[in-house]
């Protein structure tokens, strides 16, 4: 049955068809993210600071406010041939099981090893890296998916790849670990003793079980104190953004192949680098005037930085060694509980979203993790892809307003990101399929005590 109707199953372009050029929706904001400010002078990061920890490239492309196309180098446009363009896919069988006038569809970044959209952006960092002459890279990763796209991108150029690893994840997650070290990473549980930051947060939290703040800490004075280092990040930065960009033009180019206009998009958010990167092209026709979007960011009620936390200045990491972002953030010394089961961990948003929803481009949704494993299951039954638990966010709203049209008779066309595959995530599984999964969510109390730790700028 499906199979007549005229828009394909899957969508893809073909490679003449795929973005020659990342898209910076910064050119196009009224309101550009703020500067990424220096912890001991309170000043703007001047580009020359921030390359003693980034690439030198990286830096530029982290400043850059004013170009809205960034040419993706040959190099890095050729890996990305090797599991690019990812498809478009129509979740016929899922429309069909909800009964719904609504059309869905969705942008599957999983169709890679890593699992993840993560590689889009590790294999350009890998490469400026490269290009500048390094040794190698540091990095922490919270989940995993992050370290191993990163610890591929290192073994294609290769790099030497070093992951401080969420203990809890390390814990719960060894194959994650063994992908990550059979690609040539080396990988140490953190917090760890193996930095002074690291000593000094297991000191203070004895028994911690870590967090993405505290692996970051990690990670860049690793970085900074070898020679031919330079630390990389998988999410949050403005160049991060830019290099996922790639989802989103390739999205809107399937879209535009077949005429279609979605209604909805919507993507989870963790950092922000998925949904940053989905909506760039969408987000940016709407800052130009040409069109208008409903575009949702879905996070977790456990982590809620959108929906309940504060746009202000914050430190990214718990160590404090790290520039500071104005972003929605919950306090760099949130550490969200530990039986979460998803990914999205982390205390604060990209500046780039985090200004955009500020500005009413975007809203934001939070949901409970078992109603987004409740999601997550009904779509692998009905679609056939495990998704990634965080992923499943964005299945959990995709689910949601398609019944809405149900309801209301509204033939809207729903566009979603799903991120990833969840074949590392079978312990967050195991536990939803057994009813033991819990629903945490942070209460005001819990939230204040993260604020209370917000700097004081003035
Ligand atoms: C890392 C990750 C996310 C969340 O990170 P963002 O930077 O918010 O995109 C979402 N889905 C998957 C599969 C991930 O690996």
């Amino acid at each position: 049955m499906a199979a007549n109707k005229e828009i394909p199953y899957k969508i893809y372009l073909e490679e003449n068809e795929m973005p020659q050029a990342w898209y910076n929706v910064r050119a196009d904001m009224k309101n550009k993210p703020a500067p990424l400010l220096n912890p001991g002078t309170g000043q703007p990061m001047t580009a020359q600071e921030l390359e003693g920890v980034f690439c030198k490239e990286l830096v530029e492309q982290e400043l850059d406010n004013d170009n809205a196309y960034i040419p993706i180098p040959e190099e890095i446009r050729s890996f990305y041939k090797m599991y690019r363009p990812s498809p478009l896919v129509r979740a016929y069988c899922l429309e069909e099981k909800l009964q719904t006038p609504a059309k869905i569809y969705y942008k599957f970044e999983g169709n890679n090893t890593s699992g993840s959209h993560k590689l889009n952006s590790a294999i350009a960092q890998a490469y400026y890296a490269k290009k500048q002459g390094l040794k190698g890279v540091t990095t922490e990763t919270g989940a995993g998916q992050w370290g191993t796209a990163l610890s591929m991108a290192c073994a294609y150029l290769g790099l030497d790849c070093q992951v401080y690893m969420v203990k809890v994840s390390y814990e719960q997650k060894p194959f994650r670990r063994e992908v990550m070290r059979t690609y040539g990473a080396s990988v140490t549980p953190s917090p760890s003793d193996t930095t002074a930051v690291g000593r000094k947060i297991l000191a203070e939290h004895p028994g911690t079980t870590g967090s993405l703040g505290c692996a970051i800490s990690e990670a860049v004075e690793a970085a900074t104190s070898q020679e031919g280092y330079r630390y990389v990040l998988g999410s949050v930065l403005n160049q991060v953004l830019l290099h996922q960009s790639v989802i989103g033009l390739e999205t809107k180019i399937a879209l535009d192949k077949y005429g279609i206009q979605p209604d909805i998009v919507i993507g989870c958010a963790g950092g922000g680098s998925n949904l940053g990167g989905l909506i760039s092209p969408f987000a940016g026709e709407m800052l130009r005037g040409e069109a208008d979007y409903r575009i949702i960011a879905v996070e977790p009620a456990s982590c809620p930085s959108l929906t309940r936390g504060k746009f202000a200045y914050d430190f990214c990491d718990t160590g404090m060694v790290c520039p500071l972002a104005k972003m929605y953030t919950l306090g760099s010394g949130f550490i969200p509980s530990a039986n979460h089961a998803g990914g999205l961990r982390y205390h604060g948003m990209s500046p780039v979203v985090s200004q955009l929803y500020h500005d009413g481009l975007l809203e934001a949704t939070s949901v409970e993790q078992t109603k987004v494993f409740e999601a997550a299951t009904y779509f692998a039954r009905v679609e056939g892809i495990l998704p990634a638990p965080e992923s499943s966010h964005a299945i959990r709203v995709a689910i949601d307003e398609a019944v809405k049209c149900r309801e209301t008779g509204e033939e809207k066309t729903i566009v979603f990101g799903l991120t990833g595959t969840g074949y590392f995530d079978m312990v967050a599984y195991e536990k939803f399929n057994d009813g033991t999964m819990s629903d945490y969510i942070p209460t005001d109390e819990d939230l204040a005590k993260g604020f209370a730790g917000l700097p004081k700028l003035d």
